[in-house]
């Protein structure tokens, strides 16, 4: 069944070729044992080894059941090992981190026999060696004689045709010795034993044939007679480790080094810590610029403005103009009046506005051009307070839910149009202007009783403006009069802004937005407004006006209500701001630049100007933190080669069972995703419990950062992703490197 045909070995030591084995030609068959002997150094080994398919001859041939083995590849060799030989080592060979049975198992595992049938298999083989109690034992708990039980048990269990044992004995005492050849006798009889020994006497007491080697060549041979192959033919399944196999093997291997495993997965789970942190900050923070725009700033208006706004750059970015082409000596001149843009608000638009759906927004605000004369007693005189100096507006935050944005630091909230209140900023803070303005005496001290209680007069223009011929003019002389004739209004509080970004300027009094209204409707059929709308020329001075500078003067004194100078859109979800914003998208689409409407979003620039500083810091931390998974990469290539040192003669064992050396890196693949993944989840863990003292910490600096850490749970699972490819792509160098062992090699390491 086994004939070596002029089988030469040849070796290269020191560059120089040295034949091990020189033209060996043997037929052996079933039923034999057969001893092969002769001095240390002879080739015993190195016969056996090819004949095993662990070692490649130079030349001649090795048939096996009729087929040739010339044109046998890799796969073919590892088949035949797992199907048709049955190694016994004189060193036992058994993988000290699995148990007896799972050693026996092994060889059956890589051809793919289920794990029941194994296990029975398994079990049956070492009732017939004699170790049926020792099952779940490791094999360093075991004697020598035990061993090479596990050993012959794991060779015959896949009922190969064919045993070689090298030297089985070598390593045990007499009478062990007489033991285990009796056991190897009697378990294989019908099977061809090869069995290498240097004891003369073993080989007359149990070879049924006696081959004798000497410098590569057989010297003698007891089988006389020509011996002819009895061929049954050829024929073995190919083996495959699964992946699990893979994963077993490598995890009990690492509980075998428990501690240093998981120092290594700890080191290595710094850096997704790091990232980890960096993201659940990142994500925390963003969580509340959403809830904060969401919440307290939805219900800030989108506005839309007369004004002048830039609109050539990105609001947060850039305040350098960058020209896109340009030569090096070539000046580049930059026109900001390009830049800024002016809403055209015309009647067109207004009606587009009115026609918008009133299920996506709450409010729309309009705001003129009337700027209302307004007269203080405070000083003691009756006076005149520049309103260039304090802000007169109306609150741009919804009236019913002014608590909501504004701290109330004395006396109530607005309740009617005839009551105001005043804005201070933080820590009590009044622009001096605004108090002198409204006529306080700032040169001693002021208390918020000072100011709240406070009257002051709306005047109306029947008595502002006196008719002097053709002209009007203010009635400074008799200010009494227009304050006793003028409307009533009375600061009933004091407030501040809780977002200081709502605040930008001088301070000063606000309004509900229905006063606008009423003083609309008192002046518009005043005498001044009347004359000037019949008129071409300005009531005040006759000069000659345009249409626009009409309508101006018109807007200024309050005689119209249909040219606005600010609209303000209140919705109350963001979805709804975005539908309004596309809403007036629409209406630019098809607009040239000129006539384009462009609305401001406070909320959503307050939120997008937070949102990219955070997004950019969490870029720059998580490069960072990026450069410790690297390195903790790296480390695992490092830990993974040491264990391929470590690990090399259960290389050598796997792959004498047949294992290929695909199954090989599979094994160490096997190991370093296990150390990234556990590396992964201790990271995750880590981060998750470390949030919850960052979050404490934060929120006693400030309370609304009470949750700024909040890990996003897709981040996690990412991140022990992230942490096993990256393990397994460190350990996939020391892994290749483990496949491309020799196995005899390997299994020379002690
Ligand atoms: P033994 O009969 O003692 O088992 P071996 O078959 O192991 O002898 O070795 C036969 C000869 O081949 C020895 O001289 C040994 O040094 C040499 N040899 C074995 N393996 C190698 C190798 N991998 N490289 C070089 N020489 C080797
Ligand atoms: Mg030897």
């Amino acid at each position: 069944m086994l004939t070596l045909k002029n089988i030469v070995k040849d070796y290269k030591v020191a560059g120089k070729q040295f034949r091990a084995v020189n033209d060996i030609s043997l037929t052996l068959n079933k039923g034999e044992f057969v001893a092969i002997i002769g001095p240390s150094g002879c080739g015993k080994t190195t016969t056996l080894n090819i004949i095993g398919g662990l070692d490649r001859y130079t030349s001649g041939d090795l048939i096996i059941n009729g087929t040739s083995t010339k044109d046998f590849s890799e796969k073919d060799w590892d088949a035949y090992r797992n199907n048709s030989i049955g190694f016994v080592f004189q060193s036992y060979n058994l993988i000290s981190h699995l148990s007896v049975l799972d050693n026996v198992e092994l060889g059956m595992t890589l051809s793919g026999v289920n794990q029941k049938i194994r296990r029975e298999r398994a079990i049956e083989v070492l009732t017939r060696v004699g170790l049926a109690s020792q099952l779940g034992k490791r094999p360093n708990k075991l004697s020598g004689g035990e061993k090479q039980r596990v050993a012959i048990a794991r060779a015959l269990v896949n009922d190969p045709d064919i045993i070689l044992a090298d030297e089985p004995t070598g390593a045990l005492d007499s009478k062990t010795a007489h033991e285990i050849l009796t056991l190897i006798q009697e378990v294989a009889k019908d099977k061809l034993v090869i069995m290498v020994t240097h004891a003369q006497q073993y080989a007359d007491e149990f070879a049924s044939r006696i081959v004798e080697l000497k410098d590569g060549v057989i010297l003698a041979d007891s089988q006389k007679e020509p011996v002819v192959s009895e061929d049954t033919g050829y024929q073995a399944n190919k083996t495959s480790m699964s992946f699990f196999t893979a994963l077993k093997l490598s995890f009990n291997n690492l509980k075998t080094k428990k501690f240093r495993t998981v120092i290594t997965a700890f080191a290595s789970s710094i850096g997704i810590i790091g990232v980890g942190l960096v993201l659940a900050i990142s994500n925390g923070f963003s969580q509340q610029i959403n809830d904060i725009e969401s919440d307290q700033l939805v219900g800030l208006p989108i506005l839309i403005g007369k004004s002048e706004m830039n609109i050539g750059f990105d609001r947060a970015g850039a305040s350098v103009f960058q020209p896109e082409d340009y030569e090096p000596d070539e000046i580049v001149i930059y026109d900001s009046s390009m830049d800024v843009h002016t809403n055209i608000i015309t009647n067109e638009f207004i009606t587009y506005l009115e026609n918008m759906n009133s299920d996506i927004y709450t409010n729309i605000h309009y705001t003129y051009g009337y700027i209302p004369v307004i007269l203080s007693t405070e000083s003691g005189a009756t006076e005149l307070v520049n309103l260039d100096d304090v802000g007169f507006s109306s609150f741009i935050t919804p009236e019913d839910e002014l608590e909501e944005y504004y701290d109330l630091k004395d006396g109530s909230f607005p309740t009617n149009i005839y009551q105001v209140v005043l804005e201070i900023k933080e820590w009590n803070v009044v622009n001096k202007e605004v108090l002198d303005a409204l006529g306080f005496d700032t040169s001693s001290e002021l208390r918020f009783s000072d100011i709240t209680g406070t009257e002051l007069y709306i005047a109306k223009n029947n008595d502002l403006y006196v008719e002097q011929g053709s002209l009007f003019v203010p009635n400074y002389s008799d200010l009494e009069t227009v304050k006793n004739n003028g409307i009533v209004i009375e600061i009933v509080g004091i407030v501040q802004a809780k977002d200081s970004t709502m605040t930008y300027g001088p301070t000063g009094l606000l309004y509900l937005y229905d006063l606008q209204d009423e003083l609309l409707s008192v002046n518009s059929g005043s005498d001044i407004c009347l004359a000037q709308e019949t008129l071409d020329t300005s009531v005040f001075n006759l000069s000659l006006l345009t249409e626009e500078e009409k309508l101006g003067i018109l807007s200024y004194i309050g005689c119209n209500s249909t040219d606005p100078y600010l609209i303000q859109i209140y919705s109350d979800s963001v979805e709804n701001k975005t539908t309004i914003k596309e809403y007036i998208a629409t209406y630019n689409a098809d607009k040239d630049l000129d006539d384009k409407i462009f609305e401001t979003d406070l909320a959503e620039a307050i939120g997008a100007t937070l949102s990219t500083l955070i997004t950019s810091i969490s870029v720059v931390l998580s490069a960072f933190a990026s450069i410790s998974l690297i390195v903790s990469s790296v480390m695992i290539g490092i830990i993974i080669y040491i264990s391929v040192l470590e690990r090399t003669k259960e290389i050598g064992i796997i792959r004498s069972l047949g294992g290929r050396k695909k199954d090989i890196s599979r094994v160490f693949n096997a190991e370093s995703i296990i150390i990234g993944a556990f590396a992964g989840l201790m990271g995750i863990s880590i981060t998750y419990l470390l949030t919850f003292p960052i979050n404490v910490i934060a929120a006693n600096v400030d309370p609304s950062l009470a949750s700024v850490a909040t890990s996003n749970p897709l981040h996690l699972v990412l991140l022990v992703l992230a942490s096993t490819i990256l393990t397994f792509i460190g350990g996939f160098i020391p892994s290749r490197i483990a496949s491309k062992k020799n196995p005899v090699e390997a299994l020379r390491v002690e």
